[in-house]
């Protein structure tokens, strides 16, 4: 079993390899890397510079996709362009060696969480046909919602996992924004057949209908999360709190303490 801990965030281009350094020095093994607002790595020769840096350095990497995603849109056209950006994050995830492609699926929109289901659970299948044709490597993890009205509570990333065999996502600061509990017991039991868990966790400000915005992790919460977690499974968890780098290392510290 395994834990590493580390960053949403590698930082730009030029800064990638000394930022790849400092979290090695820091003891951080895992970095997502935020596309959030772009694909901004765009060159195959950069990506696989990045990427041979972070296997030298142990540092495991994934993706954040764009925000701008919604694989349950009534419009063909957005839903068409929502799968051209995780599958742009796959191909230079595959230049990368990134494991996973983190997204938001979508909106339940106007329609049923039922139909809502089926057409993102569609959107996934078509998109591994393309990640097989196209020889990527990363798998697809569609994350935990943290806002009532946004697909992805516990058991529709349970299901879709279930029926599509795709790798998932468990925000733990989003299940407390939603539920109003962080739902450890519920959530680790329905993903308990699988090895890997990819975990993102940070302090949150939510209200009635969930996520305002991510907020610093505090001590007390980071050492629920390591508590509750399974001694059986190799773990990564990503802190995507304003400072990501420095809780990272809090968690880290809060862990190695308590093995
Ligand atoms: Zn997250």
């Amino acid at each position: 079993m395994t834990i590493r801990f580390g960053p949403a965030g590698l930082g730009g281009v030029k800064e990638a390899i000394s930022n790849l350094e400092m979290y090695h020095k820091l003891g951080l093994r895992a970095c997502e890397i935020a596309f959030t607002y772009g694909i901004y790595i765009k060159e195959k020769e950069e990506a696989v510079k990045i990427g041979e840096k972070a296997r030298e350095l142990g540092i495991e990497l994934s993706i954040h996709a764009p925000y701008w995603i919604n694989l349950n849109s009534s419009d063909k056209e957005k839903r068409e362009k929502s799968k051209k950006r995780i599958l742009d994050c796959c191909k230079i995830g595959t230049w990368l060696r990134a494991e996973v492609v983190v997204f938001h699926p979508g909106y339940y929109g106007n329609m049923s969480k039922e139909e809502a289901f089926e057409n993102i659970k569609n959107a996934i299948l078509e998109m591994q046909e393309e990640i097989k044709k196209e020889k990527y490597t990363p798998k697809l993890a569609p994350e935990t919602s943290g806002k009532i009205n946004v697909f992805g509570s516990i058991h529709e990333i349970g299901k879709l996992v279930e029926e599509t065999h795709c790798s998932f996502c468990l925000d733990f600061a989003h299940i407390l924004a939603r539920y109003k509990t962080y739902n450890f017991y519920e959530t680790l039991s329905e993903f308990k057949k699988h090895k890997e868990l990819h975990i993102h966790f940070s302090g949150i400000e939510y209200g009635e209908k969930g996520e305002k915005h991510h907020k610093d992790t505090s001590e007390s919460e980071l050492k629920k999360l390591i508590s509750e977690l399974p001694k059986d499974k190799d773990i990564v968890i990503i802190n995507e709190s304003p400072s990501p780098i420095k809780d990272s290392v809090l968690g880290l510290s809060l862990y190695e303490k308590n093995k």
